[in-house]
Parts: structure tokens; C-alpha cells; sequence
């Protein structure tokens, strides 16, 4: 997940992921991505758009 520069670390999409796999540190969202089952919940979730997804 990238995370963008002007994420303002409000815990919303931390709040809403099914799995609990984001930890919003003070300067930093942390994804445990090895279970993430990629469902875009945080994506949506997100007020000021501030998530996008990785491209592999
Ligand atoms: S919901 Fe968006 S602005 Fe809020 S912590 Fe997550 S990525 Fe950052
Ligand atoms: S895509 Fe879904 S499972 Fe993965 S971090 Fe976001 S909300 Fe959690």
C-alpha cells in the first residue's frame, strides 16, 4: 500500500480493515500486508483519498 503524503493519520481506514492489519503510528500508517486479502475497505475508506494500492 502506498501511503500518501498528505495522509493526515487520522485511523479511519485502520478502523475499518476486517483483519486489524493497520497500526497508525504518529508520523505513519503500518500494514501487516501479509494477510491482507486486498478488499479496498481502507482504499474506500478514506476521507482524503490518501491510500493506493501497489502495483506488483
Ligand atoms: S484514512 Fe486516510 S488519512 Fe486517515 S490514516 Fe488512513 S490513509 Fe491516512
Ligand atoms: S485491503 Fe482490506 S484487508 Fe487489506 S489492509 Fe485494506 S482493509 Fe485491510
Amino acid at each position: 500500500m502506498i501511503v500518501k503524503d498528505w495522509c493526515s493519520f487520522c485511523g479511519e481506514c485502520a478502523g475499518v480493515c476486517p483483519r486489524n492489519l493497520i497500526e497508525v503510528k504518529e508520523y505513519a500508517l503500518v500494514f501487516n500486508e501479509g494477510s491482507c486479502k486486498e478488499c479496498d475497505t481502507c482504499i474506500k475508506a478514506c476521507p482524503v483519498k490518501a491510500l493506493e494500492k501497489e502495483e506488483n
